[in-house]
């Protein structure tokens, strides 16, 4: 081993490319689109390295075409989790023992590939996969995701910076150990940046791991476990897979090995596993660590001083962009009275120009939704909005023949506790709130009390003691707080997150709070001139 301190790179986060009109960037994203649309790939699990085929088939469709089939994917079961296991514990004897650097390079070079030669395709499988329009791939599956693999790194190595003081005579140490077992990183379908990370984060740190993707993102799950491949990650440490939840998530919870869980996903699915470990904590060896992001109900609170602009723009970009599919999006809307008129004229000008279609199509804004479940439930909210009494002010339609299309839509209701304004919908759907500027107080104690949610939230004010106010009095309602600007579009390394109430554990991804659950350290004493008498000088009175 070389003896050195070694640095990791300062990171810097990833330029977006534009992919405008006629540049070189957009013809060969087309092309690597026109390719996968060309095409049916069969995609198996990856167990200690090797190919796994079950026979036990799902299908990776288009969202906006959902006769379109890009792939079929192996499914596991009982039998491959048991054999993920055993690989992940093969791997760990080397992994958890390779000095941190080597983990380091192996992500920091998974970070240039995507950033180079590997764009174009995790890209096009997240446009095509997930309905993403180029510029939401761009931002999750490119960017965020190499600002993962290259700030991690960078966390890593400062977590490992801190130690223990030490005495005269003594050194003390810390070190930063691997969990004994694997850890479970379950994914969701609407960030391929958060199915990148969450294997990788602990992988980063010793530990081996099983991935299960989401079902409706498997196809850029598996691009991602093909480049984590060829960026040198060895066999066994990070195995992929998909499958249908419970037939994976339950064998895994069983597992004796099982040390830690890194989920992103929905509360109930989140609340529910937790309670599956509770009652099998006895089987565990160790306490397993339990780490979940979970949903929001996000606010968009304007104070009569907001200029209402850009307060609409904020709310058009934060409600809509991914079809609302964001667990941070914008989805009720607290509106002064007196700012109203001008907040809906500029609300309605822009949802006008919005064009929604398939993400082959670089001029639309929306996409699809993820499926026909989705489509049902959002649907769902838009119809007991139409029969209960509140108005839908802009969209409302919504299409399944081709591809599962919802249409931007804003209701108002009068009332507070209106269904839309308390449950997270997941959907391209905003509910407003037009309050009486008399009843700025009484207004932020409903934003802060009317979900269990916690995760994101924005305020618009120009009036600078309003803005301290106003933080002040949400100071609990939102893990991810912005001030003038959209509630959705955290960058790596630079807003940290994650939520806190029913929203998750606040670990903060791509933070070094999110690292620090997946190591277990070890205090490290060393007495230089040990004692050679057991007595104590009180001991020689008399
Ligand atoms: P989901 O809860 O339906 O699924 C998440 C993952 O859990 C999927 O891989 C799913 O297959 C798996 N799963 C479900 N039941 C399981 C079980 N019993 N055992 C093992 N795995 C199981 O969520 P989704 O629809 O994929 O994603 C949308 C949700 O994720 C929204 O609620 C959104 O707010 C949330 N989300 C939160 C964040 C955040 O950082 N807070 C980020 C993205 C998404």
């Amino acid at each position: 081993m070389a003896n050195a301190r070694f640095h990791v790179p300062p990171p810097i986060n990833e330029p977006l490319r534009a992919y405008s009109p006629g540049s070189a960037e957009k013809a060969s994203l087309k092309a690597k689109l026109a390719a996968m649309m060309s095409e049916e790939i069969e995609i198996p699990l990856i167990i200690g390295g090797k190919e796994v085929r079950t026979g036990n088939l799902g299908t990776a469709v288009c969202p906006h075409d959902h006769a379109h089939v890009l792939a079929r994917y192996h499914q596991a079961g009982a039998s491959e989790v048991a054999a993920a296991a055993d690989a992940a514990k093969k791997a760990w004897a080397d992994w958890s023992e390779t000095p941190w650097e080597e983990r380091a390079a192996v992500f920091l070079r998974a970070a240039d590939l995507l950033a180079g030669p590997w764009r174009d395709h995790l890209n096009a499988a997240t446009m095509l996969n997930q309905s993403k329009n180029v510029f939401q791939a761009e931002i999750d599956s490119a960017a965020e995701l190499v600002d993962f693999w290259r700030f991690n790194p960078y966390f890593a190595e400062r977590m490992f910076e801190d130690q223990p003081i030490s005495p005269a005579g003594v050194w003390n140490r810390v070190e930063y150990r691997a969990l004994e077992g694997f850890v479970f990183a379950v994914s969701p379908f609407n960030f391929t940046s958060i199915g990148g990370n969450l294997p990788t984060a602990p992988a980063l740190l010793g530990n081996t791991v099983l991935w299960k993707p989401a079902s409706t993102a498997v196809l850029s799950g598996y691009v991602i476990a093909k480049l984590l491949e060829a960026a040198g990650l060895p066999p066994g440490v990070i195995n992929f897979l998909p499958g249908k939840a419970s037939q994976v998530g339950d064998p895994v919870l069983a597992h004796p090995d099982f040390a830690g869980l890194h989920f992103t996903g929905s509360t109930p699915v989140f609340q529910d596993m937790w309670k599956v470990i509770s009652h099998n904590l006895p089987r565990y060896k160790s306490y397993p660590r339990i780490v979940g992001e979970t949903g929001g109900k996000n606010f968009g609170f304007a104070h009569p001083s907001a200029n209402p602009t850009a307060y609409a723009t904020a709310l058009v970009r934060g409600a809509f962009e991914y079809q609302g599919q964001k667990c941070s999006a914008t989805s009720r809307a607290y509106v002064p009275r007196s700012l109203w008129p001008a907040v809906q004229a500029k609300l309605g000008e822009q949802l006008a120009a919005v064009k929604m279609g398939t993400p082959l199509d670089f001029r639309n804004f929306l996409c699809a939704v993820i499926d026909k479940p989705s489509f049902e439930r959002i649907k769902g909210y838009i119809d007991h909005a139409k029969s209960h009494g509140a108005e839908i002010l802009f969209g409302g339609g919504c299409d399944d023949s081709e591809g599962y299309f919802i249409e931007p839509t804003v209701i108002r209701t009068d009332d507070p506790h209106f269904r839309s304004m308390e449950e997270e919908i997941f959907g391209p759907v905003l509910t407003v709130h037009v309050y009486d500027d008399n009843k700025l107080e009484e207004t932020l104690d409903l934003a802060d009390t009317t979900s269990p949610y916690a995760l994101t939230g924005c305020i618009f004010a120009d009036d600078r003691a309003a803005i301290g106010h106003l933080s002040k009095r949400l100071r609990h309602a939102a893990g991810n707080f912005y001030i003038n600007d959209k509630s959705t579009g955290a960058v790596v390394g630079q807003q940290p997150f994650g939520g806190a109430r029913a929203s998750g554990t606040n670990d903060k991804a791509g933070s070094m709070a999110n690292l620090m659950r997946w190591t277990s350290l070890r205090a490290i004493k060393e007495n230089f001139v040990p004692p050679t008498d057991f007595r104590y000088p009180h001991m020689a009175e008399e």
